[in-house]
């Protein structure tokens, strides 16, 4: 697949506000936040998008929910709440085809989403 910003990131090869990462994992600081805590956690590993997740990845699904729960409970915003968004293709507003989970919180949240 086509490289993206986040794979730069994923490699060390461009900077980013880095807050959690392991063998499998990159969190960091969105650069535009949309709340008062913004993060993006990202796979290592090159994936699109949503629709390109394939069943051998479950483990590593099951690390980004579980990697942001850890990071909401750092962050201080597990108790009031917080939000989980991936966004899926272009129709969704996706921008950055590497695959991201959004962690959002430090704000009351609507719904539905616009
Ligand atoms: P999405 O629209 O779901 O693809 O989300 C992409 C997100 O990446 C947006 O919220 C951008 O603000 C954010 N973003 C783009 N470039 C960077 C960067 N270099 N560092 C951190 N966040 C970024």
């Amino acid at each position: 697949m086509a490289d993206t910003i986040f794979g730069r990131i994923a490699r060390g090869e461009l900077a980013a506000d880095i807050v959690y990462q392991d063998d499998d994992l990159v969190a960091f600081r969105d650069i535009g936040p949309q709340a008062p805590t913004h993060i993006l956690i990202i796979p290592r590993k090159s994936i699109a998008t949503l629709n390109e997740l394939e069943p051998e990845d479950a483990p590593l699904v099951g690390k980004l929910l579980l990697a942001a729960k850890r990071i909401a409970e750092q962050e201080g915003i597990a108790e009031d709440g917080y939000r989980v968004v991936i966004n899926c293709n272009a129709g969704a507003g996706q921008t950055v085809f590497h695959l991201h989970l959004h962690l959002l919180g430090g704000r009351p949240m609507r719904w539905p989403p616009g």
